[in-house]
């Protein structure tokens, strides 16, 4: 998986079946199912226990029922966000042009996570997970959403093996870029003044990406902090297909979305 914690088409298709194969947690490697207790298939209860007893074993598992007026109240947040979100709307536009649309339904599941997870990508499934208790605001949902939707451009565009760490941290770098290190963010992580913002906002995505890659491979600080390194200019000079680092509070994500008409994003009658 892919997580955010703060976290196709026939061109996938191939790549989801390889991923799939590959993607297979492990003793030594859990790829960060360990967040989802929903798809954690070394937890997964027998099938046939009683309805009570397999509710209660998923109690203890995720320290929450999961089935509480939540996942409305999450699935209502990520149609508000399909609507209303200029980012969401952007790579939703650009995913469909990459020949991959998502299909809410299809594609994006509300579930309970574990701890303060927020949401994830899974290759195995090609859906997003968004953490009905964690993401009980819309603009978290929203963010969270552009996030993962990063990550599952970036498998339809670029066939990524979630299995190779340096793929791992090239996406994560480029969803951290989209999504966290806002200038009101990197400042609130005392990582930016008004003096050093291009810096501060390269350490802020530095460090979300790393966060992430330790969150889903059983790697040492050292080695995940290597590669972030060894990836970071050509990921974080990768724009597409938002052509800018948004700034949170501007109409940046707002004009991404208007020049997203021009790249061929959207259909005549969107
Ligand atoms: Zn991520």
């Amino acid at each position: 998986m892919s997580n955010t914690k703060d976290t196709g088409a026939n061109e996938g298709k191939n790549q989801e079946h390889s991923n799939k194969e590959k993607l297979k947690p492990t003793e030594e490697e859990d790829y960060g199912y360990y967040f989802y207790p929903d798809r954690d298939t070394r937890s997964k209860v027998d099938e046939d226990k009683s309805f009570l007893s397999k509710k209660w074993e998923k109690f203890m598992r995720s320290g929450y029922s999961g089935d509480s007026g939540d996942q409305l109240k999450c699935e209502s947040n990520v149609i508000w966000c399909k609507e209303n979100d200029s980012q969401v709307k952007l790579m939703l536009a650009a995913l469909k042009s990459k020949g991959c649309e998502i299909n809410l339904g299809r594609h994006i599941s509300c579930e309970p996570c574990r701890e303060r997870c927020n949401g994830g990508y899974d290759p195995n499934s090609n859906q997003i997970v968004v953490c009905q208790n964690n993401t009980r605001k819309k603009d978290v949902c929203c963010s969270v959403l552009a996030h993962e939707l990063t990550h599952a451009y970036d498998n339809c565009r670029a066939k990524v093996d979630f299995t190779d760490i340096e793929h791992v941290a090239c996406t994560e770098i480029r969803a951290s870029n989209f999504t966290h290190c806002s200038i009101g963010t990197s400042m609130m992580n005392g990582e930016a003044s008004p003096w050093n913002y291009k810096e501060a906002h390269q350490l802020c995505v530095k460090n979300k990406a790393l966060h992430s890659v330790l969150l889903v491979r059983n790697v040492s600080m050292d080695e995940a902090a290597a590669v972030v390194d060894k990836v970071f200019d050509k990921c974080y000079a990768d724009l597409e297909p938002v052509g800018r680092i948004p700034r949170k509070y501007t109409r940046d994500a707002y004009l991404s979305f208007v020049e997203g008409r021009t790249h061929g994003y959207f259909d005549k009658d969107s």
